[in-house]
């Protein structure tokens, strides 16, 4: 059977799928795409949700089709669609810092050539109910010691150099958990990208709060950031304030003001911020949240929500397939008429599009 071309996943990344078997190729807690299996489509890879209340029921089931676990078969309901790739285990994960650090507690593989990373796996706002971002994961995987609370640069160079010459790594995402300080995690960031490219040419996005002063935006482009992306994840003040209450207290405003720094600094299409689609915003709430965002340079990159095991929100529902389509199409002919294109990002989610069906839209 070949293997399967998948045109417009909406409805497979907003309801995820039923895995067959129990050891399922999986990635649990911490920042990103976490109770997600990245699977090899004959066109791209995408992250399938695997553990979301939608999973469980999704009319998608998915079945090893080898041996090796290499290989799977794709039904919808009855119906076989076809095969899909699961990426082997990385090679740089059986690698270990000379200090005794597993690499794969530093970074991880997304998709099949994405390198991420969370630097900073604490967050001023994750303890508190009152601050917390209610879909947020980032404590999971310290809690269950796959990470750990701190990577330095030096490690994450060691790592990246490996990812690149092991494993054909092609760019990489660091993001991090907001620290105390007004530079909102910048200066680590810095630190680790200009540790990066001292010893290894891989292309780099970082992803943060917008800081205090635009002049840390600057100098993340100067250490050697390619790209960077800063999240309002949910795009109208009333719902910023109920999912996300101590990230909303920094404006949509600030977000602009930065933003039209870092395009900027970095240029037109560089600069990218995530919404998550399905935590209260209206369809067109995100799409004119998208067409600002355009016109500005700024690249949105829209994501269904998906429900996370251990999160305030993991009984909230994902929205749905035909949702996600109308959104796409609103929002990939705003990209047209903006002339904004993965294909032009350098580095960063919106290149990788494993999270999202935009790019199958554009
Ligand atoms: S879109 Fe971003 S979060 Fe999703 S797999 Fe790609 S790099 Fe990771």
């Amino acid at each position: 059977m070949t293997q399967m071309l998948i045109k417009a996943p909406d409805d497979l990344l907003a309801l995820g799928a039923q895995w067959q078997s129990r050891d399922k190729p999986l990635r649990k807690g911490g920042a990103g795409p976490t109770d997600h299996a990245a699977l090899k489509f004959s066109d791209h890879t995408l992250m399938v949700p695997l553990l979301s209340k939608e999973a469980n029921d999704s009319p998608y089931r998915i079945e090893y089709y080898d041996d090796d676990r290499r290989q799977a078969v794709i039904f919808k309901e009855e119906q076989r669609l076809g095969n899909v790739i699961v990426p082997s285990r990385p090679k740089f994960y059986d690698l270990t810092t000379a200090d005794g650090v597993p690499y794969w507690k530093i970074a991880a593989l997304h998709s099949h050539n994405v390198l991420a990373t969370t630097v900073l796996q604490n967050c001023i706002r994750y303890e508190n109910k009152s601050t917390s971002c209610q879909f947020c994961a980032i404590g999971e995987s310290l809690k269950q010691k796959t990470t750990i609370a701190r990577k330095k640069p030096e490690q994450l160079a060691e790592v990246a150099e490996a990812a690149v010459r092991l494993d054909q790594v092609e760019h990489m995402v660091m993001t991090t958990g907001t620290p105390k300080g007004d530079d909102r995690g910048v200066k680590v960031l810095a630190e680790c990208a200009q540790a990066i490219k001292s010893k290894v040419n891989l292309p780099i996005q970082a992803q943060c709060e917008p800081p205090s002063s635009n002049d840390w935006i600057t100098l993340l482009h100067e250490s050697g950031a390619d790209s960077i992306g800063m999240h309002l994840e949910a795009v109208t003040q009333s719902v910023r304030e109920k999912i996300m209450p101590g990230k909303a207290q920094v404006t949509v405003d600030q977000y602009f003001d930065a933003f039209r720094h870092a395009v900027k600094v970095f240029g037109r299409g560089q600069v990218s911020t995530y919404i998550l689609a399905g935590l209260g915003d209206t369809e067109q709430d995100i799409v004119n949240m998208s067409e600002k965002l355009a016109k500005e340079g700024v690249y949105p990159f829209i994501v269904p929500f998906v429900p996370l095991q251990n999160t305030p929100l993991a009984q909230h529902p994902a929205p749905s397939g035909e949702m996600m389509k109308r959104i796409y199409q609103g929002v990939s002919s705003i990209l047209k008429q903006h002339q904004l294109s993965t294909d032009d990002i350098k580095a960063g989610c919106a290149k990788c599009g494993a999270c999202s069906a935009l790019k199958s839209h554009e």
